[in-house]
C-alpha cells in the first residue's frame, strides 16, 4: 500500500470526511517544507463530532464484546498490513527514524491487539451479602463520550493506545492530534473507515487546540478528557474538564532519572542510556532527562558513551541508517540550547556535540555533558532534546535523594547488579514506573503512568481499561 492512500486533508468527523476554508499548514521537520494543508477547525467542529460520538454510543455500547474485539483486531491487522506506508507517513510530518516510525506503528497496532483480547475480559463482580433475602453485583460499563488531545511525539502510538482502550470498553472516541503531525491520525480515520467501525464512533478533528479543548471540556455529553502533553496545558484541562465532574487521565510531562551504581555492568548501561535519552532525538516524555552515575563508574561510562554518542548518525528519518532525525520545530532547539549554556555557565563541561548540527535545520548534535549538578536548569526542567547531562553521586541514599528531587514522576531507570540494591532502590523511587537494568520500558501488557505532576491514570494493560469503565453496583431484594 502507497503513503497517498493514507494521506488525508479533511477531518473524520462523524464518520464524513469534512474540510474548511481554514487551513493549518503541516512541514517535514528534516527539509522545513511544507507536506500539505488540514483543517483548522474550532468549537463547532468539534461539537458537531461530540454530538455524533453520543448519538452512536448507545448502539456501540450495545455491541458484545466480541464484535468490539474483533474491530480492535481489525484495526490491529489494518495497521501491521500497512506499517510501512504509515511509517513513511509518520516520518514525513515528525521526523524520527524511519525504523523507529515503523516501531511506533508497531507499537501502537499492538494497543489495538491487546485491547481487542481484553474486550472480552472485562468481568464484574458478585459481592456476598449481608442480609439473607438480598444479592449484589457489580458491573462494569463504558462512561461515555470520550475526547483524547494529543502530542506530536508519537503521532501514532498516543492515539492508538487511548483509543483501542476507549472502543473495547465501548465508548466513542474524538481524538485532536497535534497540529505538527495531523496526517498519521487522520490515516486511522482512514483504517476506521475501512474496517466499517459505525459512524460517530472515531473522529479526528484537526485544529486550533485551546477552542476544541474547552468544548471538550464544557460539553455536557463528554464523559472523559484523556490528554498527553505538557503538565501546563493538562493542569488547566484537568481543571476544567473536573470542573464539569468529567472523568481526566493526564499523561503529562517527566523528569526521568537513570540511576547507573557503581556494581553495574557497564556496556549494558551504555547501551541502555542510549536507547533511552536518544529515541526520538530525546523527545519523549520517558526519555532519561538526568543521568546519575556512581562516582566510582562515572569517567569509565562517560568516556564509553561519549564514544557510542559519537558514533551516531544524523540525518533525515528517511535515509538508511540515521539513528536521529531532526527536531520538531526551532523552539525545541532553543530550549536545548538554553539548558546548555545555563549548564556551561554553571560549571558543565560539553564532552561531545553541544552545538545545532552541520545539516542545519532543525538539526543538533547528540550532546554529552559532564560534571552536572542539581543547581543547573536541565536538572529541573526536561529537556526534550539529544543532551544527555551526567550527574555524579556518592551513596545509594544520595542516589535516590536526587532522583526523587523533582515535582515529577513518570519513567524512572536504574542500572545494578546487587538485586537488594535494585529492589531497594524501586521501592524509594517516587515515580509510576522503574526499569532495572533496561532503558526501554514501554509495552501495551504493563500500565504505563506517572504519580506527581506528570499525571494520574494509566495506559494499556488490564489497568489501562479500568479508565475507561464505571463501576455499577446492583442490589436484588426481595428475594
Ligand atoms: P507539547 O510540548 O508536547 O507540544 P502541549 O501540551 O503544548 O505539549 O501539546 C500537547 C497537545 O495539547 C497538542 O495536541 C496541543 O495542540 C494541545 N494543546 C495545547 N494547548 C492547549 C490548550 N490550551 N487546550 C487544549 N489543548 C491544548
Amino acid at each position: 500500500m502507497t503513503v497517498e492512500k493514507f494521506f488525508r486533508e479533511e477531518g473524520y468527523i462523524g464518520g464524513e470526511w469534512l474540510s474548511s476554508s481554514k487551513k493549518i499548514a503541516v512541514t517535514n521537520p528534516a527539509n522545513d517544507k511544507t507536506i500539505g494543508h488540514v483543517p483548522d477547525f474550532g468549537r463547532e467542529e468539534a461539537r458537531a463530532a461530540i454530538t455524533a460520538a453520543a448519538k452512536a454510543f448507545p448502539s456501540w455500547r450495545a455491541t458484545t464484546a466480541d464484535e468490539r474485539g474483533k474491530l480492535c483486531r481489525a484495526f490491529y491487522e489494518a495497521l501491521m498490513d500497512n506499517q510501512d506506508a504509515l511509517g513513511e507517513l509518520l516520518t514525513m510530518e515528525q521526523g524520527k527514524p524511519l525504523t523507529e516510525a515503523k516501531g511506533e506503528i508497531a507499537y501502537g497496532a499492538a494497543f489495538f491487539k491487546w485491547f481487542s483480547e481484553e474486550a472480552v475480559r472485562i468481568y464484574g463482580d458478585v459481592i456476598p451479602s449481608p442480609w439473607a433475602d438480598k444479592r449484589i453485583v457489580v458491573t462494569k460499563e463504558p462512561v461515555g463520550v470520550v475526547c483524547s488531545i494529543t502530542p506530536w511525539n508519537f503521532p501514532n502510538a498516543m492515539i492508538a493506545r487511548k483509543a483501542a482502550a476507549a472502543l473495547a470498553a465501548g465508548c466513542p472516541i474524538i481524538c485532536k492530534p497535534a497540529s505538527q503531525t495531523p496526517y498519521s491520525a487522520l490515516a486511522l480515520g482512514v483504517i476506521a473507515d475501512e474496517i466499517g467501525l459505525p459512524k460517530g464512533v472515531f473522529s479526528v478533528i484537526t485544529g486550533e487546540a485551546a477552542p476544541i479543548g474547552e468544548e471538550f471540556c464544557d460539553n455536557p455529553s463528554v464523559a472523559k478528557i484523556t490528554f498527553t502533553g505538557s503538565t501546563g496545558v493538562g493542569k488547566k484541562l484537568a481543571a476544567r474538564a473536573m470542573g464539569n465532574m468529567k472523568r481526566v487521565s493526564m499523561e503529562l510531562g517527566g523528569n526521568a532519572p537513570l540511576i547507573i551504581f557503581d556494581d553495574a555492568d557497564l556496556d549494558r548501561a551504555v547501551e541502555g542510556a542510549i536507547a533511552c535519552k536518544f529515541r526520538n532525538a530525546g523527545q519523549t516524555c520517558v526519555c532519561a532527562n538526568r543521568i546519575l552515575v556512581q562516582a566510582g563508574i562515572y569517567d569509565a561510562f562517560a568516556e564509553k558513551f561519549a564514544k557510542r554518542v559519537a558514533a551516531m548518525k544524523v540525518g533525515d528519518g528517511m535515509e538508511a541508517g540515521v539513528e536521529q532525525g531532526p527536531m520538531i520545530e526551532e523552539k525545541a532547539l532553543e530550549k536545548v540550547e538554553e539548558h546548555i549554556s545555563d549548564a556551561v555557565s554553571k560549571g558543565a563541561k560539553v564532552a561531545l556535540g553541544g552545538e545545532r548540527h552541520k545539516l542545519g535545520g532543525t538539526f543538533f548534535e547528540p550532546t554529552v555533558l559532564t560534571g552536572v549538578t542539581p543547581e543547573m536548569v536541565i536538572a529541573k526542567d526536561e529537556t526534550f532534546g539529544p543532551v544527555a547531562p551526567l550527574f555524579k553521586f556518592d551513596s545509594e541514599e544520595d542516589a535516590v535523594r536526587m532522583a526523587n528531587d523533582t515535582e515529577f514522576g513518570l519513567a524512572s531507570y536504574v542500572y545494578t547488579n546487587d538485586l537488594g540494591r535494585a529492589w531497594r532502590v524501586m521501592e524509594a523511587l517516587e515515580y509510576g514506573m522503574v526499569a532495572i537494568n533496561e532503558g526501554i520500558l514501554s509495552t501495551p501488557v504493563a500500565p504505563f503512568g506517572g504519580v506527581k505532576d506528570s499525571g494520574v491514570g494509566r495506559e494499556g494493560s488490564k489497568y489501562g481499561l479500568e479508565d475507561y469503565l464505571n463501576i455499577k453496583y446492583g442490589l436484588f431484594g426481595g428475594l
